[in-house]
């Protein structure tokens, strides 16, 4: 389940932007830095704002429905974040708990994507934006966090249908910002520094995750190859 970025004074996350913001400025100032190195600070600026548009998702097939805005933060991501991770959580509930307590706002945390035992994805948080589910705010700056339906003591939670359709997801996170498909990208809440959470737990089956997501990642590339091949552009 998710939580709020419970963010320790001091922590590295805290200060991320307010070093990014002060680099540029001290470059600038300074001249200290090459052209490009200046050019690749400003790039990185947040403040771009990219075109919205309601009820739009990151994911093929994904529904909409929005979380509260308490539960996420607004960013650019991944131009003022980069994102190089994807964190599997598990809801210790149900799918219609996990969309209630994701819009409830005194909740303090959601995930991007909700998967049900059928494979249905929700989606109610935009990937360009920084959700509260890690308990780690370097963490959610640059990730994306995916809830699954169950308990992490019961492994019939886990079903065929939602592997598959998981692993669907998180390839196509991982196609878009370009993420190695491995279990140093890809990870369970249980592995972020700091957390005291434990999902998705000991029957999350990580070895058949990884494959299918590999799998997936390959699959569009698969298909491409076979048109081209066949001189279908
Ligand atoms: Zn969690």
């Amino acid at each position: 389940m998710g939580e709020s970025e419970g963010q320790k004074p001091g922590s590295r996350g805290v200060s991320r932007r307010a070093l990014l913001i002060g680099g540029g400025v001290a470059a600038a100032g300074t001249a200290v830095l090459a052209r490009d190195d200046l050019g690749r600070l400003w790039w990185r600026m947040p403040g771009v704002v990219k075109r919205r548009k309601e009820g739009e998702v990151d994911a093929k097939g994904a529904q909409w429905t929005a979380a509260s805005d308490y539960n996420w933060r607004r960013a650019d991501r991944p131009d003022d974040y980069g994102i190089d991770r994807v964190i599997i959580h598990v809801v210790q509930g149900g799918y219609a708990t996990a969309l209630r307590v994701f819009k409830d706002p005194s909740h303090g945390a959601a995930t991007h994507y909700v998967v049900r035992k059928d494979g249905h994805v929700a989606q109610m948080i935009r990937e360009l934006d920084v959700a509260f589910h890690a308990g780690n705010r370097g963490y959610n700056e640059r990730s994306v966090g995916i809830e699954h339906e169950g308990f992490v003591d019961d492994k019939s939670s886990f079903t065929d249908a939602m592997y598959a359709s998981s692993a669907r997801l998180t390839a196509g996170i991982c196609e878009r910002y370009d993420i190695p498909v491995d279990r140093e990208h890809i990870i369970g809440h249980v592995e972020v520094p700091g957390t005291d959470h434990t999902d998705p737990g000991p029957h999350w089956d990580w070895d058949r995750y990884i494959r299918l997501v590999r799998a997936a990642r390959a699959a569009p590339r698969k298909a491409t190859e076979k048109a081209r091949a066949q001189g279908a552009g």
